[in-house]
């Protein structure tokens, strides 16, 4: 049905789709740099308005009614979770976009292959292969991203079924979803007078059949591992919005798709590599689990000397290079303001300060650089692990914050270490440096530290927002 704009030629919507895809390109090239990632984003978000407002009111798809009740609870909960989601739950939230995304593309393609029956008794083997393709990817995006987003939230957790019968049930409802796709592109003209209308059904098994394979792909992955999951599962949702923009013969959402459906993928990549763990690695081995406790002894009995706010700043005061490396307790802890204005007061005294900030630091790419932006830390002091190792030789204090396995010289030093071969923050080089922990746990990986035993180590136990404000306080009185 034509809407208020469809009278006009195809040619000026075709130009709007354009000029919708040249801002979202135009946005993620700004993404690339913190000091434009903000721009970017508001520049894509304009991109998707601009093709969302000309699509309703080309195709008049929905009535004002509708449309403006879903407008009101759609914006409502998105500006709620916008206020209310803290930094740390970023990647859950990510995740749950990117599974309705998933789910939204399967609803529209069945949708689609409805509304197609309704004017027409035949569907198109292009239609019915390219519905089949978007219901298969986005019903696995949509249950893969509820598990993922469950697990990083702590509601899910990991799965009692033994590694071989997972994989014997994925290939299952793999086979599933795969032969209803069949049933339904291999049309029933070819069989005889079958009305087309009940072959429709067989997209709703496809459906339930992609849904249970993604539960199953995603369950037996550990949850520390979900963040690439939750990357990997964006780019799925890229594709499925793709597929169903050949459904639906719309270029916005083809191009949209596509460009989602990349970037995911190289950001995948992208964090695979900075752990020097492969896609397949993650998706089906696992990192993580029990330390065992003779282990942490051995390396940390008898060698671990800890330190306070007092003497740490007695280093501060005489040192002139100061290399600080956050990590996931600063995130947790909200530590942020408390270290800038620590890095801010150093400055002052014209202490040269920075930061080394390891790509995988946190829970999700840029998860430090995002933190340090919204405390006003200056980009220029955030150094990459590239830049900023080679001048810990140089550096007199490293105060590590909240920051574990991106600081371990295992991933150097043991070839059988869960991050063997993870480019690390080699902190150790410096003349002195103060890990900041609330205790000897280890991190993510779950492996233990010999950093904190070494002898140019000292640990500032305690909570890194009231640890980091502590030496701010101290800084001031022992310097005023
Ligand atoms: P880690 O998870 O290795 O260590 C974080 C440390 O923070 C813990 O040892 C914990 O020790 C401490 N901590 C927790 N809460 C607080 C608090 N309130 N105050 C002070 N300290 C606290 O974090 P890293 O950032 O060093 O490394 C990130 C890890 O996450 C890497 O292994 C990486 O591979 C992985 N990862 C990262 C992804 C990303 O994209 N960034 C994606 C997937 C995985 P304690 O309990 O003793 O305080």
């Amino acid at each position: 049905m034509a809407g208020v704009l469809g009278g006009l030629p195809d040619s000026v919507l075709q130009f709007t789709y354009l000029v919708a895809s040249v801002l979202f390109i135009q946005g993620l090239r700004d993404m690339t740099h913190p000091r434009t990632a903000t721009r970017g984003n508001a520049t894509s978000a304009a991109g998707m308005f601009l093709a969302v407002v000309v699509t309703v009111l080309w195709f008049e798809i929905l009535s004002p009614v509708v449309l403006a009740a879903g407008l009101l609870v759609g914006g409502t909960v998105g500006v709620w979770l916008a206020v209310t989601v803290e930094t740390t739950e970023m990647p859950q939230l990510v995740g749950l976009f990117n599974g309705f995304g998933g789910g939204a593309s399967a609803l529209v393609a069945g949708a689609e292959l409805i509304d197609v029956l309704g004017s027409s008794t035949q569907l198109s083997i292009g239609l019915t292969t390219t519905a089949a393709i978007a219901g298969i990817i986005g019903s696995v995006t949509f249950w893969g991203s509820l598990v993922a987003a469950g697990k990083l939230h702590g509601v899910v957790g990991d799965s009692p079924v033994s590694p071989n019968a997972g994989h014997a049930l994925k290939a299952l409802f793999l086979l599933l979803s795969v032969l209803a796709g069949l049933l339904l592109i291999v049309r029933p003209d070819i069989f005889g007078q079958v009305p087309v209308t009940s072959w429709i059904p067989s997209y709703w098994v496809l459906v339930a059949a992609a849904s249970v394979l993604g539960v199953f792909l995603v369950v037996p992955i550990g949850g520390a591992d979900m963040p690439v999951v939750i990357a990997l599962l964006n780019s799925y949702s890229g594709l499925a919005a793709a597929t169903t923009g050949f459904v639906l013969n719309n270029t916005v959402l083809i191009i949209a798709g596509t460009l989602v459906g990349a970037s995911g993928l190289i950001l995948t990549v992208i964090m695979c590599e900075s752990m020097n763990r492969s896609l397949r690695n993650v998706l089906f081995g696992g990192l993580g689990g029990e330390t065992e406790s003779e282990e942490m002894d051995d390396i940390y009995e008898g060698q671990i000397t800890e330190t306070s706010p007092e003497e740490v700043v007695m280093l501060m005061e005489t040192a002139q290079r100061v290399v600080i490396v956050p990590g996931y307790g600063m995130a947790v802890a909200q530590a942020q303001h408390a270290v800038a204005e620590l890095v801010e007061l150093l400055d002052e005294d014209g202490v040269d300060v920075e930061f080394g900030i390891h790509p995988v630091a946190g829970r999700m790419p840029g998860h430090m650089n995002a933190l340090l932006a919204e405390a006003d830390v200056p980009y220029e002091k955030m150094r990459e692990l590239e830049e900023v190792n080679p001048t810990f030789s140089q550096t007199d204090l490293v105060i590590v914050t909240g920051a574990n396995d991106v600081v371990n010289p295992k991933a150097n030093t043991d070839d059988s270490s869960p991050i063997a071969g993870m480019p690390v923050l080699n902190v150790s080089e410096a003349r002195s440096v103060v890990v900041n922990k609330r205790s000897l746990s280890p991190g993510f990986s779950g492996i233990p530290n010999p950093l904190f035993a070494k002898d140019n180590t000292s640990m500032l136990f305690g909570d890194a927002k009231e640890s980091m404000q502590a030496l701010v306080n101290q800084y001031k009185e022992a310097t005023s």
